[in-house]
């Protein structure tokens, strides 16, 4: 079978509900890990540093990008965003799937480097349930919630570059859903071609 760890990128638009969805899947899962990104933005209340993000200034931020250190880094909503590259790295070739909860541009630049990933996006049943959820949070400020509505309708663009799309509406539903598109992505036949290809070489020299 496949020793290296699946790589999935999970997107979607803020507020759609991946956290929501994801916490789930990641404790009926202990072979997948999210991977932290680092961040610039500041901390809402409740997250905590090394968990929820690394949070780090501008300038470590810019230190990390020439150096290579992230697999991908993207600018959403004034801040910076990125992936630290060795840790996945690290998680992958241990045999543990690595999911990246990443926004679009950081996606399309996993989808240059890392062909073999699984592309999965989260939509919203409507975007007026949408903004209701985004306000529902609590966490950001009207005006924040008008730019990340804003920002929903750039990424629903990109909806198309995915491998699998689930409509976030009964939270039920879509986290089976989630399961079934995780565990369809196992059985990719690219996945699977070294195990037949060994197999029949074992018989052969029997
Ligand atoms: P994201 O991680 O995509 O930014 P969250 O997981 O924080 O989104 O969810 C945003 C809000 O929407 C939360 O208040 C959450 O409880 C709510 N929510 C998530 N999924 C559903 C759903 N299927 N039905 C109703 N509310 C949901
Ligand atoms: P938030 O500020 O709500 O936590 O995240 C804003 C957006 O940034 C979300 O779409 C989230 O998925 C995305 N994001 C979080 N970490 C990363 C990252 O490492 N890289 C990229 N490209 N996007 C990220």
């Amino acid at each position: 079978m496949s020793e290296r760890g699946t790589l999935i990128v999970y997107s979607g638009p803020s507020g759609v509900g991946k956290g929501t969805l994801l916490q789930p899947y990641l404790s009926r899962h202990p072979e997948a890990c999210l991977s932290v990104s680092v961040t610039t933005r500041a901390p809402r209340p409740g997250e905590v540093d090394g968990v929820h993000y690394w949070f780090i200034t501008e300038e470590r931020f810019a230190q990390l990008v020439d150096s290579d250190g992230l697999l991908e880094h993207a600018c959403y909503s004034a801040h910076s965003y990125g992936t630290p590259r060795a840790q996945v790295e690290e998680q992958l070739a241990q045999g543990r799937d690595v999911i990246l909860e990443i926004e679009v541009q950081g996606a399309m630049q996993i989808k240059r480097s890392f062909p073999d990933a699984v592309f999965v996006f989260i939509l919203p049943p409507s975007l007026e349930e949408l903004r209701r959820r985004l306000s529902g949070r609590g966490t950001e400020p009207p005006q924040v919630v008008e730019d990340r509505l804003a920002a929903a309708l750039r990424e629903l663009g990109f909806a198309k570059e995915y491998d699998y799309l689930i409509v976030n509406d009964d939270l039920e539903r879509a986290g089976s859903r989630l399961e079934a598109v995780i565990a369809a992505s196992k059985c990719r036949t690219a996945n699977l071609l070294d195990y037949v290809e060994r197999m029949v070489n074992c018989h052969e020299h029997a």
